[in-house]
């Protein structure tokens, strides 16, 4: 076993994982000159979730990253690493249902009318019914949505969607979550503009032009902005060590003193450090500590939970097929949930544009059918659910890649805020130079910019001595001062909750 040491008074901070958090804690260190190690489990990709896999020249995402912060920090961060590469890109997405497009958010007017006058006076009277009769006490999502849209609208727009995205049938969710989300349809409005035709939107155009706002994004994705940060690690002689995946933590007398990695050919080495940052998932990070932490922390780490990702990309054989970056697929008939058109989002992301590579996304549970259904299986079938869907033709897709992508969303169950409650205390004042940073490190379902944000606080702290507390970082990346441990998840980014019992 090859032991890496620190020398007596030298800082070493040892990061785990090489996503956007860690490495935007490299970046941070880097620049106050403090020595780190990084190690990263895969043996050529940094990016996490957040990484551009490439084949044969067409790049792709684990789904579409927008690059979009409130925070400036972030913002200013992104182009100092990418300057002239981030591109400013314009958003179309819509809900694609039985062979028609819908407006994404949706829109009142738009739905009814591509619905067509029988489906669209379906839809009113059951409208009105639920209005008149609606559920009393509404207890789960199905019931909450019911009542705001009447059960057509609901079955068309809701059902099918979210229990594809969360794999837990719609009367199991928990009606706040979709008092939370969902905006009402203004139905007033609608009823207006039918009887005073003036007032409709006159031009598809103009319908759309609303739903367009803009965004960032690498040119060549956003593992661009990762393997740029890498490149400049190894510049600065400190390049991330690909495939060590972490296998223990070691630790004495309160701290942490080593992380040990195991790489993809056997041989384990031992990094020691004076600060360690995770952004591995939590419930890892905790099995892997040595000596194991107390039963009850066990017991809340290994309590959490995860939703699993395929994404399918195919290479089509045609120049244009749908002008979206994305369209939501609401489609019961199918099990794509969501397609990406990654040639919208930036044309480098394919070598010849001439042709198209669409990505196709499953979202599923580690280990079911789906998961485990082999890569010709599923190139098949989403080949297959294209065509079904009037995408494209069969024949037109000439070569397809599968990526699976483990732990792509922590769920918030119920009682996921209390077991990572009782992980954090116990590292807060057991293990204090273990330092918790980014989504799945700190289980929390936030964008790149949150991730960030929390990892650039702690490489502060370290560098500078400043005491910021990562998890008062919210949901728009926003640090407040305010917010003290112990109380509720200030991100507030709205997810799914499971009803009790
Ligand atoms: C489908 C999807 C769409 C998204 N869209 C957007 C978007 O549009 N905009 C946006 O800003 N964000 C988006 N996100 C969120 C964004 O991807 C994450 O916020 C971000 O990647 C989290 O960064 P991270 O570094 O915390 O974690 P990760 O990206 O998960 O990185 C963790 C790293 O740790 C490594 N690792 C794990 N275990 C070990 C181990 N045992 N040993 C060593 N290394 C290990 C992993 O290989 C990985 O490289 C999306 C996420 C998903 C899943």
């Amino acid at each position: 076993m090859a032991t890496l040491t620190v020398e007596d008074d030298r800082r070493q901070v040892v990061i785990m994982g090489a996503g956007p958090a860690g490495l935007t804690a490299a970046y941070e260190l880097m620049k106050h000159e403090i020595p780190i190690t990084v190690v990263e489990r895969d043996i050529g990709y940094v990016g996490g979730l957040a990484r551009t896999v490439e084949h044969k020249g067409y790049r792709f995402d684990i789904g579409g990253h927008r690059f979009f912060s409130k925070n400036q920090e972030v913002e200013d961060l992104w182009t100092e690493i990418l300057g002239a590469e981030m591109l400013t890109r314009d958003r179309l997405s819509r809900i694609y249902y039985r062979g028609r497009f819908f407006a994404y958010p949706l829109k009142a007017f738009n739905a009814l009318w591509n619905l067509g006058l029988i489906e669209a006076t379906r839809c009113m009277a059951s409208y009105s019914r639920a209005r008149l009769f609606p559920i009393r006490n509404p207890r789960s999502f199905e019931d909450w949505v019911r009542n705001q849209f009447g059960w057509r609208l609901y079955s068309i727009f809701f059902k099918t969607y979210t229990e594809k995205v969360w794999g837990i049938p719609t009367t199991e969710l928990s009606a706040d979550w979709a008092a939370q989300r969902i905006k009402s349809l203004d139905m007033w409005l609608l009823v207006k503009s039918m009887l005073l035709p003036h007032s409709k939107p006159t031009h598809r155009d103009d319908i759309v032009t609303t739903l367009i706002d803009s965004f960032r994004y690498p040119r060549l994705g956003p593992g661009q902005m990762w393997e740029r940060v890498a490149e400049i690690c190894k510049e600065k002689g400190q390049p991330v060590m690909f495939g060590q995946a972490v296998e223990k933590i070691k630790h004495d007398r309160g701290r942490v003193r080593s992380v040990t990695t195991r790489s993809t050919s056997g041989e384990v080495t031992e990094h020691a450090g004076t600060d360690f940052l995770s952004s591995i998932p939590m419930r890892q990070l905790i099995a892997r500590l040595q000596p194991p932490p107390p039963d009850a922390v066990q017991k809340a780490a290994n309590s959490l939970s995860y939703r699993d990702f395929i994404s399918v990309a195919l290479m089509i054989d045609r120049a244009d097929v749908f002008p979206d970056n994305w369209i939501y697929i609401h489609d019961p008939s199918v099990r794509v949930g969501r397609i990406q058109n990654f040639k919208n989002w930036s044309p480098a992301m394919v070598p010849d544009q001439a042709k198209t590579c669409l990505g196709l996304e499953y979202f599923c549970f580690e280990g079911d059918g789906m998961w485990t259904s082999d890569d010709a299986t599923l190139i098949k079938l989403a080949t297959s659910e294209l065509a079904q869907l009037g995408i494209c033709t069969q024949d037109q897709v000439f070569d397809g890649v599968v990526v699976r992508q483990p732990k792509a969303y922590p769920v918030y169950d119920d009682s996921y805020q209390a077991h990572v409650d009782v992980v954090r205390d116990y590292l807060r004042t057991q293990l204090t130079n273990l330092h918790l940073i980014g989504r799945n490190g700190m289980h929390k379902y936030n964008n790149q910019d949150h991730s960030m944000m929390t990892a650039l606080l702690v490489a502060k702290n370290i560098a500078t001595g400043s005491s910021y507390d990562p998890w008062n970082v919210n949901a728009e990346a926003v640090y407040h001062e305010d917010v003290h441990v112990g109380e509720k998840d200030a991100t507030g980014r709205q997810v799914p909750q499971r009803l009790a019992g």
